[in-house]
């Protein structure tokens, strides 16, 4: 069995049901160069645990991985209902054999444990879940479970909003001051910083799913995300951190886009998702320079909704074209400063300008009445076009419209006949709820000569399609995305971005 040499980075975790499924789930943590894998015998339905043990051995030492092996119960986040005792037999049983696995057990047992004599505590790592969402006494629990004498301390807790990951990035600063192991993490979408971050502030190790299927946690990243898309095994303290603010945001496209950038680029950074509620209080606490709970590099951020206006109050200095529109998409931290622009009206009407559409004059057809349309209403006004705004919301539609000093029409029966450009900036056609709506048919479309959809997945929308066969000209919104998200990447590193490898990086995240 194999001694664990160096701290290892990423735990794998094995999840399956049938005893007879594991030695090819082992075959493939080891292929996903994992530095230790988790066997999760809990996932073993009833006599399958039995079959298992009985073949631990000969599993274990088939890989040339180091194990760790886990037998979670149903109160702590785990598969299987076992009571205490039967737990401490089990644990009992397991450490009386000679093997080099890590053990992990839970905290209430390993309390128990302490009484017996001769255990080498060299193989336990001394667990806790808690998936209350109540966990303001994090302090007190570490305090209490510095009392095992266990080789690593696990604490896991859910986070809810990211600034929940702050007082498990400062455990593991305390815990490597006081020269402590310690696994902590932050579970769920809004936790994720913590699994990325956690071995560059001391975790002994962090978790990986063998797959999107096989996650054993809420939020736990793939083996593949965490080395290949976040490249986990770069990062240092002294790498520049950045990100996206807003909720939902796990099915952003912007983490593939500029961490592919970053590797491209050469550039030591890494793009996080942040799920945060409250624009406010993430941009106090882990964000401004003068108020941040947490020491690290943070460079930029991206904004999506539902926060775009809301940071607004809270920027030190926000350039004059995002006052005007009302929202920012991108923050940079510049010294002591926050500062806010908007890249979403450029990028806009970047891929119109590389078209070569001349749009002084031009009547352009703009539907929605959102925060998308803002921008494009923006650009296109300052770009001297006559534009007409379409919304479902009459009402909400003049409002806009009469802010930017144009008029609008309610969307129901338009003809878009008149019209040089046709853009889409409702979320109709997106994928999900909405895929295959469009907010205009063929025949509306007819006569119109380009139609540029903002909604970006799928890339071809029922709205181009209807365009396309109306004999319009097609603009997809990818085209938008990109160049928005390079505007960024210019903001915060001062330099170009290759946008074909931010393109392909967008294009293999849609595929998924
Ligand atoms: P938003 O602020 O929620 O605005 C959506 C607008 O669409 C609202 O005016 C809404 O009308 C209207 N709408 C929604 N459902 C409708 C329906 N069934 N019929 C007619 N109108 C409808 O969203 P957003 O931020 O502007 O985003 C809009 C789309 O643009 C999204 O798909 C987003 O992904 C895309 N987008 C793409 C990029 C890019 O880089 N390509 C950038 C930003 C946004 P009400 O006001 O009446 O609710």
């Amino acid at each position: 069995m194999k001694e664990i040499q160096r701290k290892p980075l990423v735990c794998v975790s094995v999840c399956e049901q049938r005893a007879s499924d594991l030695s090819q789930a082992i075959e493939r943590a080891s292929a996903l160069r994992a530095d230790i894998i988790e066997l999760r015998l809990d996932y073993l339905a009833g006599a399958e645990l039995n079959e298992a043990l009985a073949r631990l051995e000969s599993l274990t030492s088939s890989a040339s991985d180091a194990f760790i092996i886990t037998l979670r119960p149903a109160e702590q986040g785990g598969l299987r209902e076992m009571d205490s005792l039967n737990r401490i037999v089990f644990w009992l049983d397991m450490l009386s054999k000679a093997g080099a696995e890590l053990c992990d057990i839970e905290f209430d047992v390993a309390r128990v444990l302490m009484e017996k004599e001769g255990l080498d505590w060299t193989r336990i790592i001394c667990s806790h879940h808690d998936f209350t969402g109540k966990h303001s006494n994090l302090e007190q629990l570490y305090e209490a479970m510095k009392s095992v004498p266990a080789r690593v301390i696990k604490i896991a807790v859910s986070a809810k909003d990211a600034t929940d990951c702050i007082a498990v990035f400062n455990l593991l600063e305390r815990a490597r001051d006081e020269g402590l192991e310690l696994i902590a993490l932050a579970m769920g979408q809004a936790g994720v910083a913590t699994r990325i971050l956690g071995p560059s502030r001391g975790s002994f190790l962090t978790y990986a799913a063998l797959d999107k299927a096989h996650a054993t946690a809420p939020g736990q990243p793939t083996a593949e995300e965490l080395r290949d898309l976040y490249r986990i095994q770069e990062i240092t303290e002294e790498t520049s951190i950045l990100g996206i603010m807003g909720a939902p945001v796990s099915h952003s496209v912007s983490p593939a886009m500029h961490n592919a950038a970053f590797s491209a680029s050469g550039i030591d950074a890494v793009y996080i998702p942040f799920e945060t509620h409250e624009a406010g209080n993430f941009l106090r606490r882990m964000a401004h320079p003068r108020s941040c709970e947490i020491r690290w590099k943070l460079r930029g951020l991206s904004v999506t909704a539902p926060h775009k206006t809301a940071v607004m109050e809270h920027l030190d200095w926000i350039e004059p074209a995002a006052r005007e529109i009302g929202a920012v998409n991108t923050i940079v931290v510049e010294g002591e400063e926050l500062r806010g622009y908007n890249t979403d009206a450029s990028g806009f009407l970047s891929p119109l300008v590389k078209r070569g559409a001349e749009l002084s004059g031009k009547k352009v057809a703009l539907i929605g009445a959102g925060g998308a349309a803002r921008s494009a209403l923006w650009s296109l006004m300052r770009a001297g076009a006559d534009v007409t705004l379409f919304a479902r919301d009459l009402k909400k539609g003049a409002r806009l419209a009469e802010e930017f000093g144009t008029r609008s029409l309610k969307l129901d029966d338009a003809r878009f006949h008149d019209f040089e450009i046709v853009v889409n900036a409702t979320p109709l056609g997106m994928r999900g709820a909405s895929e295959g709506e469009t907010p205009a048919t063929r025949s509306q479309l007819r006569g119109a000569h380009l139609a540029y959809d903002l909604v970006y997945n799928p890339a071809k929308t029922r709205f181009l399609m209807e365009a396309e066969a109306a004999g319009c000209e097609t603009l997809q919104g990818l085209e938008m995305l990109i160049a928005q998200a390079a505007e960024q990447f210019r903001l915060w590193m001062g330099t170009q971005v290759p946008l074909e490898v931010m393109r392909a990086a967008a294009e293999r995240e849609l595929e998924k």
